[in-house]
């Protein structure tokens, strides 16, 4: 029997599925797009409801087949989508929404984040964002890309504590956030949006991480994301851009990683012993 998706919690109350769809690099190629949204449609059927896309990926290519595979079923996914840095004022918020709402054909985003921190006052995207819920196009409002020094920074501002995520570069090869970003995350309760949980396809390939997925009939990319969503509050967003590997990343839900294989991801993936700065991609 298929598992049902496990869930994690906002700060608002909200559960959300620990696995959610990338969208990454999709709506770039025309003769790729049926496959990309067959892709998707799965996804939901098999409760992977939360989608996650962005302005920027393929200049908004990617919203629009993410409103191919939503038409119809709206009320069952949980869409997020991001703004661009260059576009985080109070009227370039306000625009960017309209045209992601636009191109996502819905009339409402549930999490919208910036894409990453930039020259406009973080004070002045915030009260957008709250301008934004209050006009009811989006729901939440969250972050990506923020280090932990942002994400104090944020955290003193006006309605700083009504961010519900923060979405960052996360892996077994990127354990950087474990430093001080994740502990300062969970203390507060806001879970972590891990992207790139398979390094973008380069995990699927790693002979540390085959020899675990032998002991347990499983492929390297399932094992990177079990590790992932195995903790408390992070989510692990993987593309897949065929019905194939979205099957294989729902059954990553049902992998659970014995103490033996823990052990030996952290001694082939060392987790960090100092600060460093967030890595991006
Ligand atoms: P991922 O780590 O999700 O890797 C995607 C690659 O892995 C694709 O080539 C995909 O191939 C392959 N893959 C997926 N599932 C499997 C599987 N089961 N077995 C083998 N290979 C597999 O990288 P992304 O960079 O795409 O990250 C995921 C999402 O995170 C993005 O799509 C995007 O939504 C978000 N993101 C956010 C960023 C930010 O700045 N906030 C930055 C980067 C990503 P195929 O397509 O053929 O299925």
């Amino acid at each position: 029997m298929e598992s049902s998706v496990r869930t994690t919690t906002l700060p608002c109350g909200e559960a959300i599925p620990v696995l959610g769809q990338g969208t990454w690099k999709m709506g770039e190629d025309s003769r790729r797009r049926s496959e990309e949204v067959d892709a998707l449609k799965l996804g939901l059927d098999l409760g992977v409801t939360l989608i996650d896309t962005a302005e920027m990926y393929a200049g908004g290519g990617a919203e629009e087949v993410v409103a191919k595979a939503i038409a119809g079923r709206r009320a069952e996914v949980f869409l997020v989508s991001k703004v661009l840095p260059s576009n985080a004022s109070r009227a370039g918020v306000q625009r960017a929404c309209e045209n992601s709402l636009r191109r996502l054909a819905t009339d409402r985003i549930d999490l919208y984040l910036l894409h990453w921190p930039g020259s406009v006052p973080l004070s002045e995207t915030v009260e957008a964002f709250e301008a934004l819920k209050k006009a009811g196009k989006i729901r939440h409002w969250g972050v990506s890309n923020f280090d932990t020094d942002e994400m104090q920074e944020l955290a003193f501002l006006s309605d700083g504590d009504k961010v519900q995520t923060n979405q960052v570069l996360y892996n077994l090869v990127r354990r950087g956030p474990e430093f001080d970003l994740t502990p300062w995350m969970r203390k507060r309760g806001i879970p972590l949006m891990a992207y790139s949980p398979v390094e973008q396809g380069a995990l699927a390939h790693n002979a540390r991480l085959t020899a675990v997925a032998a002991r347990h009939g499983a492929t390297a990319a399932q094992i990177a994301l079990a590790w992932v969503m195995r903790q408390d509050g992070v989510i692990a967003i993987p593309k897949a851009g065929s019905q194939a590997h979205v099957r294989q990343n729902f059954a990553a839900l049902d992998i659970k990683l014995t103490p033996q294989d823990i052990a030996d991801l952290g001694s082939a993936f060392p987790p960090p012993s100092r600060k460093s700065g967030l890595e991006m991609i």
